[in-house]
């Protein structure tokens, strides 16, 4: 593993050291419930009230808002059964068509169960349109639910407006923050969101944990019943997960520098003729870049790339392998063979400069093999 250049942190990142560090003592000798009332499980409630604490400093909510879960998915889906339970008679859902697989598939499941799922489109920069977003949502609508950053292009959608757009609706606004958390500021208190979903696994933190944020004001119900999370997620807690999710929090509370993911891109772009990136450059993640290259299969690509040492991926990590062209490049327009040729490249807090200068040789020479091998005419779609 010493030599891999690892660009695939959207699909998930490394867990950090320090993260490792803050967690050892719970899978060790503090490995009591948290719900037993002796020293031991006393020490790991304690623990977690600290986690909490620190993950509601970097959302900016109160520490009783947050809900710890098993990640992004059980997030997303707690938050659609609780906003769906508050009136059972609205039967009708708002969401967008480049969302991730977790509310895409929920939203299907969803159809099949008789609720009505309005899907709002992008434009080719991957942006919603705030007034098809406010025309779409009727008195039965029971959620709003949307991406706040797309974990394919990065794109990031305005969540003030956003969230003004729905206050002034009886709709619940759940966002699915699990791309932008520790990348981008936030602050919950006062923004008008319901329901927020994040995932430990994306900000060096291990797989298996994730938050919730659930507003005070608005009415909770369990999709896991049990004590456990004042009532709200039964199961006991996932106690060093939870602990090093805190730990992982802190360390994303300095700004995420886009300096390393800007000389890629610039580098990529003057290497590789007839590169373009997807998605709004000026709306973006500080750490991903998506990049369609004219003539070559992305399939191809990684396995060229994995050959060299490099990881990245061509559709989010869950679509890897279907072979269809990614969902979210076709809404933004791009046509099947632009959205085959396309890669993503996401960068962590602990990408090194020498990984960068690495991937800026590694990728010209794969890109450049994949031409010759199959020369394309005329690069129409590129131009
Ligand atoms: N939402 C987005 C935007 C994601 O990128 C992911 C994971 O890739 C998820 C939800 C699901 O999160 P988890 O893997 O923690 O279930």
């Amino acid at each position: 593993m010493g030599s891999v250049i690892y660009l695939d942190n959207n699909a998930t990142t490394p867990v950090a050291p320090e993260v490792l560090e803050a967690m050892e003592p719970w899978l060790r000798g503090g490995f009591g419930n948290p719900s037993s009332g002796y020293s031991l499980g006393r020490a790991a409630a304690a623990a977690i009230v600290t986690a909490r604490g620190q993950l509601a400093a970097l959302a900016g909510c109160q520490p009783d808002e947050w809900i710890f879960t098993s990640g992004g998915t059980e997030s997303i889906n707690t938050a659609f059964h609780s906003a769906l339970a508050m009136n059972p008679s609205k039967r009708h859902i708002v969401t967008s068509a480049v969302e991730h697989s977790a509310t895409l598939r929920l939203c299907e499941h969803l159809e099949g169960q008789g609720f009505e799922v309005t899907r709002l489109t992008v434009d080719d920069h991957g942006q919603i349109d705030l007034d098809h977003l406010a025309a779409s949502i009727r008195p039965d609508t029971a959620l709003v639910s949307l991406l706040w950053a797309n974990n394919e292009t990065g794109v990031l959608w305005p969540l003030q407006n956003l969230a003004a757009g729905v206050q002034k609706t009886s709709a619940i606004l759940h966002i699915d923050a699990v791309q932008a958390f520790g990348k981008i500021p936030l602050r919950l208190e006062g923004l008008g969101v319901h329901f927020m979903s994040f995932s430990g696994h994306k900000l060096h933190a291990p797989k298996g944990i994730g938050g919730l944020y659930a507003n005070r004001r608005v009415p909770f119900t369990p999709l896991f019943r049990g004590t456990q999370e004042n009532d709200r997620r039964g199961g006991t807690q996932n106690v060093s997960g939870i602990v090093g999710f805190g730990k992982a929090a802190d360390l994303a509370a300095s700004p995420f520098d886009p300096a390393l993911r800007d000389r890629l891109e610039s580098t990529l772009l003057a290497k590789i003729p007839g590169t373009i990136v997807n998605g709004d450059r000026a709306h973006r993640l500080p750490n991903t870049i998506n990049l369609s290259f004219y003539g070559i299969d992305s399939g191809d690509a990684l396995i060229l790339l994995d050959e060299r040492g490099l990881c990245c991926s061509a559709v989010s990590s869950c679509a890897t392998g279907s072979g269809k062209p990614s969902h979210v490049l076709k809404a933004m327009g791009l046509t099947d063979t632009q959205a085959k040729s396309s890669l993503r490249l996401s960068l962590s807090r602990l990408t090194t400069a020498e990984e960068i200068a690495r991937a800026s040789e590694i990728l010209p020479a794969v890109i450049a093999k994949l031409r010759a091998a199959s020369p394309v005419d005329s690069p129409v779609f590129f131009s």
